[in-house]
């Protein structure tokens, strides 16, 4: 396994990368379930850790006015952010710039005055290069970060990794890049920040690397009560307060697919090391089985605070917002096997970081069209990964393609999806 490309510094040995006396956070994606996370513990390091002195420098939203504005006046009151607000959506960046609370604020923080207000998908990817900017987390949904996160690695950041999607549409080319700069991806995904925290301080190759998935809210549900099921009821995740669009991929197990393809790209680890075991109680965030036959975990209470302020303070490691493991009550800690049958999604997982190449973008860009689909109650759930299934064959597929490439893509995946969709199911 070659884990160079990730950070894996040894504590004893390494110097912190980026070790700066002030730590400018980039959060992409602030408005969302990971962002917002990010934003609380990035206040409590501001307050807990000065030495470093962290800020939030940067955050973007899409349509999110609300959500922003609190941030930012959040971040400015307290004087730790930021000096650049940014929207992707132009509409949303005209209504936050005509909104009275936004220049109010301006107003009344000294620091405030210096912020900037930016738009478009341009600007994302400007804050993602700029020299300011020690940290980026990466944590817009979708393939839509897929443009910030590359610039953030070919600028040589440290990039807390949340948006999946970026491995699993351009895996490969991540890799060649993260070989040619100074960057260091450090995984957010709590499955992959657990394996790198099994990992990070040995030297020995581990056989395997097993996801644990939760089973998502039909992990005992039967095919036929998967056919009926509502977005509702698809929504409700048992263990994690998630986005839309994560929380539909965990009831299909695209997501636990999407995350095998990620290990595989992030950790250069083949298909076949892979397994996955479903663990109802989310609290062993997965593990890594060594030729030994030992095996390590991680554990903590499921909560996106602990896995994300590692990203950020690794190796070091700080008291956090996120609660601790409560061992005053009974707890069990359930594991059980995968089902590929009823959940058809991993199968295709395997097959797709098998198969590398073109195969994630096309699968990705199916999948948020479906998801979508379902969300606006045009399918079924149970049709939501026999469509990209189906979008996965009928492309040509290519083992080296080229970012430009893989963009055009997955343009014809969402156009094929949409056309493969049984809208009438
Ligand atoms: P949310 O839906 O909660 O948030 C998505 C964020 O992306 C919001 O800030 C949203 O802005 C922004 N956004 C949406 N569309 C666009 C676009 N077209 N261009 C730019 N920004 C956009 O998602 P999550 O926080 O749940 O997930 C974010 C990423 O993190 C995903 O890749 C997910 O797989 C990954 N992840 C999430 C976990 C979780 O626990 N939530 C766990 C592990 C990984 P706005 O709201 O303003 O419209
Ligand atoms: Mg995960």
């Amino acid at each position: 396994m070659d884990v160079s490309e990730i950070a894996t510094e040894n504590h004893q040995t390494a110097a912190v990368p980026n070790d700066r006396p002030t730590k400018n956070v980039a959060v992409l994606g602030a408005t969302g379930s990971i962002g917002t996370a990010t934003v609380d513990v990035l206040e409590n390091l501001h307050r807990l850790d000065p030495q470093f002195g962290w800020r939030l420098w940067a955050v973007s939203g899409h349509r999110n006015v609300d959500c922003l504005l609190d941030i930012f006046n959040r971040a400015s009151a307290g004087d730790w952010g930021p000096r650049r607000v940014v929207f992707s959506d132009a509409e949303a960046a005209a209504e936050c710039n005509a909104r009275e609370r936004f220049s109010t604020s301006q107003q009344h923080h000294e620091h405030a005055n210096t912020c900037q207000l930016l738009f478009g998908d341009e600007a994302l990817v400007d804050v993602a290069r700029s020299p300011e900017v020690d940290v980026l987390v990466a944590a817009i949904v979708g393939r839509a970060g897929l443009e910030s996160t590359i610039a953030a690695i070919e600028s040589g950041k440290r990039v807390g990794l949340a948006n999946k999607e970026t491995l699993v549409v351009a895996g490969d080319l991540v890799r060649k890049k993260l070989a040619n700069s100074d960057a260091k991806i450090l995984p957010v995904d709590s499955e992959h920040s657990a394996i790198f925290q099994c990992i990070a301080n040995t030297n020995a190759e581990p056989k395997k690397l097993i996801l644990t998935a939760s089973g998502g809210p039909f992990r005992s549900a039967t095919k036929e009560q998967m056919h009926e099921a509502t977005p509702k009821d698809a929504l409700a995740h048992p263990t994690w307060q998630m986005g839309p669009k994560i929380s539909i991929d965990s009831a299909t197990m695209m997501n636990k697919a999407l995350e095998i393809i990620e290990a595989r790209w992030l950790f250069d680890v083949p298909a076949e090391r892979i397994d996955v075991a479903v663990h109802p109680q989310s609290i062993i965030h997965s593990m890594v089985e060594f030729d030994d036959g030992s095996v390590l975990s991680q554990m903590s209470p499921p909560d996106m605070r602990m896995p994300i302020q590692y990203a950020l303070t690794y190796p070091r490691r700080l008291p956090c917002p996120a609660p601790e493991l409560d061992l005053s009550q009974p707890m069990d800690l359930t594991l059980l096997p995968a089902d590929l049958d009823r959940f058809p999604a991993l199968k295709l997982g395997f097959e797709v970081a098998a198969c590398g190449g073109t195969a994630g973008a096309v699968v990705n860009a199916a999948n948020e069209v479906a998801v979508q689909l379902f969300l606006d109650e045009k399918i079924r759930f149970t049709q939501i990964v026999p469509t990209c299934q189906k979008v996965l064959e009928n492309h040509t597929f290519e083992s080296s393609p080229t970012l430009s490439r893989l963009l055009e893509l997955d343009r014809w995946a969402r156009e094929e999806a949409c056309r493969c969709a049984d809208m009438d199911g």
